[in-house]
């Protein structure tokens, strides 16, 4: 065994119950002590040095002390790994983390805590600290009502206890990877609940979050020590690096084989496989590093620094070899995976450098030039014989049997089939979906593929984390009125105050700010710099004396140049006052995105959805076993009618009807006496009894991951649906609206349409609103900006290809208590001639741009907005999908005429698209409005706009003109009661095209009509 492999092997065991201990070592954290520790260590008269969660908490302050598993202190491994007495155990991680004392373990422990904790955690002020209710936020500062109750945590740790007592003997003895998933999943339940930090803005991580992040970092790091005998006394946290690992693949490209959603779905479950097996290779099997970021393109790994060094190569090769084969075996050497590794690094945010490196490396799906990738792919093929029929789904293999209807091979048959299988549970839907497009149909035989998509890179990068404050003007003003006020420090704090007091540094702007930190960074004005180090350093820090000093800005030194590794562009002050990108900040913002779009399904589509009961039929014995799940054939009614059904095979006596329900209507057909043929030679059922089978809601997830929702729902409840979304992510994420790119396309489709098709149209959506959410648009200010009880309205213009558009955000910009929320609420603004530093008191510089609270956004300002997006489109033919690209100007064609109108903002959807159907031509608040004038009408001004050959992006033509004074005059003349408003909406989207798009979409696509009654 090479030497490498000996050592993980033989350390396996250290290794994973190190990385239990550091999962665990905030659990004091979860608990009644800890958040009331925390509500008033202020009022304490040495609050600040009595945090109970890391002083001996399992012993001076667990009120479940009989509940602790008893392997907390009894499980020992030498706390220097290779030697020496046995000392090092869970409850040491938990009570002395902060005071390592000599134990290398505890040391490395600090390091990885002290990582995830770096500058950020140094300097929430206190008066940020949540002294009555405590709130938790996510990193885009969404709070809603999301309250910690001492109640909740104190029942988490309760079923904690419980849960690892059961499951830790077990686990200690065998570190079985099944189980360690199993604790992993546990911990994560109870700690979920928790916070790792109550002061505003740092409620924004979770304890699992932080826990979890410095658990992988301590791994990684002692797997380094392990494999390379690195010394690691004296070990700091700035000394902390570790490699990213990332496998990938085109997950879309991938998917988007097959014909029906059985096939997409199979295709689904070879991606989850893959990937568990290669979390399972990574973590458990190694055991290197683990996963901080997965969705259908890959999964990345945290792992040790200089994976690509001389001395790991060995390692590194056999890792790339297991690689290959797992993917090759559990595709059946179909996905071919890519390997990226950043070898050295110190933050997370270089995860957005190794997808991106990903994206590029996965355009081509084989890539020969990786040395012996090819035997794993070409040998899990089998070979193939001259004049078979190529199975059209992977479109590599023969099909199994040239006669028979369904052409596919065998391969594919399997996957489809494992879909609906009884015992399959982890392909389960969660909620009741169903798999057939006959059942998710409208009236009209249609479907919708519903894709959103999140931009996430800006985030991933941190550039955006960068955006929002922990110290800001209007807090550090809060922070000076309330200086003396913690007990503790009351006679330090007084001093300060009187300081301040007598001098004229201004009122706190960015000017201020700035000027504060030159004199404590620049030794401009050394009295200044003694009095105002508290903000921007540790809070703590009360008139250092000039050695003091000195180490503040060495530090800070390092800290910039650590940054500006990251962004050669960033600043001090911009480091010093804002968010940083910590690992369990980046954890936080893809787990965020992914529980929103993870629960799509359950909060809109299950909730406006119908949940119906399919037919079920009791019919002579079959043999379940024999045949596959889901047959077709024909059913013969007593009165010899026949009609085409599917079926569903539930038991040996049952079966189901595709897309029938029972109904209690006397006209509907009697089921209960019916005979069934099936189209295979099959026996004959007799049926003896038809009655409600299982329930299904109609609509099928395809995928939720981080960045990507799809989902397949009926045609005429999609606009519908695309609305609720919006309206969520605006509850959601609105607070970064503009800086976080969120758009959703609608693919319409007969039921006929092989699934590739509306697979690959999606796909290309999802590739638009990539290139799109990468590109700032200027929006300009129509008024100030108004206050509405839950937050901000802002109206707003702004050009889309040469189409003006306007349009109204109302956003949330409150803290749970409902006071202004100055940490994240802010736009990027760049007017041009104003000086926005010395007129707005929230102005700051930042990496991503000049940033203003959203209080003080004025008429005329000009916001850089990465806008959301809406776009549609209907496969009348296979080939359609090839319409969805852009052009070069970032626009696409409508179908209505020559104008570019696609895509719409998403704002628009509801704000004009629905607006104009359901309240001015569904709603009849057009006063006359019919169907045949509303078809002649429009049919009219499209025969007039190709005649006179007029282009709406040329607004200023003489043929433009002339049509649109056209079109209003025939408005006025019939519907002359029509209102200013209306008037208004309905000029600005027959001007920017959307009016025609809007009837495309309702009278084309969906077959509505303005009814008439
Ligand atoms: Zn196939």
């Amino acid at each position: 065994m090479p030497d490498p492999f000996k050592k993980l092997h033989d350390k396996r065991n250290q290794i994973l119950f190190i990385e239990l201990a550091g999962l665990l070592h905030d659990i004091g954290k979860l608990s009644k002590v800890f958040l009331e520790y925390r509500q008033q260590w202020q009022d304490i008269s040495n609050g600040w040095d009595i945090d109970p969660h890391d002083h001996e908490y399992l012993d001076k302050h667990e009120v479940y002390s009989n509940l602790i598993p008893s392997e907390f202190e009894n499980y020992k491994i030498p706390a220097n790994i290779d030697s020496g007495e046995e000392n090092f155990s869970i409850k040491k991680a938990i009570d002395f983390h902060t005071k390592p004392g000599e134990d290398l373990i505890l040391k490395l422990l600090k390091a990885a805590d002290g990582l995830d904790s770096a500058i950020d955690r140094n300097n929430p002020l206190w008066s940020a600290e949540q002294k009555n209710k405590i709130f938790k936020s996510n990193v885009f500062g969404y709070e809603g009502n999301k309250i910690v109750t001492v109640e909740s945590q104190e029942k988490a740790r309760h079923v904690l206890y419980a849960f690892l007592g059961n499951m830790l003997p077990g686990y200690l003895d065998h570190f079985d990877s099944k189980v360690r998933i199993k604790i992993f999943s546990g911990i994560k339940k109870a700690f979920d609940q928790g916070l790792s930090d109550t002061t505003r803005p740092q409620n924004d991580t979770t304890l699992w979050e932080h826990n979890y992040a410095v658990a992988s970092i301590l791994k990684v790091i002692v797997v380094r020590y392990i494999l390379c005998n690195e010394k690691l006394d004296d070990f700091e946290f700035e000394k902390v690096e570790f490699g990213i690992f990332g496998i990938g693949w085109n997950g879309m490209r991938f998917l988007s084989y097959g014909q029906k959603i059985g096939d997409i779905l199979g295709r689904q479950h070879i991606i989850e496989d893959i990937k568990r097996c290669l979390k399972d290779l990574i973590e458990y099997e190694y055991p290197i590093g683990n996963e901080i970021y997965s969705d259908d393109d890959g999964i990345y790994f945290i792992v040790p620094a200089k994976l690509d060094g001389y001395e790991l190569k060995e390692l590194r090769n056999k890792i790339d070899d297991e690689v290959y084969k797992i993917a090759a075996k559990a595709s059946s050497g179909e996905l071919q995976p890519h390997i990226v590794n950043i070898s050295e690094t110190n933050t997370l945010t270089s995860l957005a450098k190794a997808i991106q490196c990903m994206v590029e490396k996965t355009i081509y799906p084989f890539d020969s030039s990786v040395n012996g990738f090819d035997e794993y792919f070409k040998g899990a093929l089998e070979t193939f014989e001259d004049g078979k029929t190529v199975c059209p789904i992977c479109r590599l293999r023969p099909v199994e049997k040239e006669d028979k209807k369904k052409k596919v091979c065998k391969t594919c048959m399997d996957r489809r089939a494992q879909n609906d299988k009884n015992d399959a549970d982890k392909y389960k839907p969660k909620h009741n979906e169903t798999l057939f497009i006959d059942e998710i149909v409208d009236k009209h035989r249609k479907a919708a593929l519903i894709v959103a998509r999140f931009g996430l890179d800006d985030w991933l990068k941190g550039t955006m984390v960068r955006s929002l404050f922990v110290t800001e003007a209007s807090g550090l003003e809060k922070e000076i009125n309330n200086l003396g006020n913690v007990k503790q420090f009351e006679a330090e704090e007084k001093k300060i105050k009187e300081y301040l007091s007598n001098r004229n540094y201004g009122e706190f702007n960015y000017g201020r700010i700035e000027a504060d930190i030159d004199a404590l960074f620049k030794d401009k004005d050394f009295e200044r710099a003694k009095n105002i180090a508290f903000l921007y350093d540790r809070r703590n820090t009360f008139s250092p004396d000039g050695e003091a000093l000195k180490k503040i800005r060495t530090k800070w030194g390092k800290f910039l140049k650590a940054a500006k590794k990251e962004d050669s562009t960033i600043d001090i002050y911009n480091l010093l006052n804002a968010k940083t990108p910590t690992p369990s900040t980046l954890l936080d913002i893809w787990n965020t995105t992914l529980n929103f779009l993870d629960d799509l399904p359950a909060s809109i589509l299950n909730a406006l959805l119908p949940e119906k009961r399919r037919l079920k039929l009791t019919v002579n014995n079959l043999d379940p076993n024999k045949y596959g799940r889901t047959l077709d054939g024909k059913v013969i009614f007593k009165d010899k009618s026949v009609k085409k059904i599917d079926i569903l095979i539930i038991n040996s006596n049952e079966i189901e009807v595709i897309n029938e329900t029972k109904s209690d209507s006397p006209t509907s057909k009697d089921w209960s006496n019916a005979d069934i043929i099936l189209t295979d030679p099959l026996p004959h059922l007799k049926v003896s009894k038809d009655q409600k089978g299982s329930s299904f809601v109609p609509y099928r997830t395809i995928t939720a991951t981080p960045n990507l929702f799809m989902s397949i729902v009926p045609a005429d409840r999609a606009v519908e649906i695309t609305n609720l979304i919006y309206q969520k992510y605006i509850e959601h994420f609105g607070k970064v609206m503009g800086r976080l790119p969120f758009s959703i396309g609608n693919i319409f489709f007969d039921r006929k349409m092989p699934m590739f098709v509306v697979l690959d149209a999606g796909k290309r959506m999802v590739d638009n609103f990539d290139k799109l959410s990468k590109q700032r648009i200027k929006f300009t200010a129509l008024k100030d900006k108004e206050s509405i009880p839950s937050g901000i309205k802002l109206d707003l213009k702004c050009t889309l290809g040469k189409l003006d558009k306007t349009l109204t955000w109302q956003l949330p910009s409150k803290l749970g208590n409902c006071e202004d929320d100055f940490h994240h609420s802010y736009f990027i603004v760049n007017n041009n001639k104003e000086s926005l530093p010395d007129n707005r008191k929230s102005f700051f510089k930042t990496i991503a741009g000049n940033v203003v609270h959203c209080s003080e956004i004025m008429k005329g300002d000009e916001l850089q907005v990465l806008p959301n997006y809406y776009d549609f489109e209907f496969l009348d033919s296979n080939i359609r999908r090839y319409d969805i690209n852009l052009s070069e100007n970032n626009r696409r064609k409508s179908n209505v005429a020559n104008f570019s109108s696609k895509p719409f903002l998403l704002d628009e959807l509801g704000q004009k698209i629905m607006c104009l159907w359901f309240k001015l031509l569904q709603g009849k608040q057009l006063k006359g409005i019919t169907d045949t004038k509303l078809r002649n009408l429009q049919s009219l001004w499209l025969t007039k706009y190709q005649e006179w050959d007029v282009n709406i992006s040329n607004n200023s033509s003489k043929n433009f003109n002339g049509w649109i004074n056209l079109v209003l005059l025939s408005i006025r003349k019939e519907f002359n009661e029509i209102n200013d408003k209306h008037y208004i909406l309905l000029q600005e989207t027959i001007k920017n095209g959307l009016f025609f798009d809007t009837l495309e979409l309702y009278l084309g696509i969906l077959k509505e009509r303005i009814e008439t009654k």
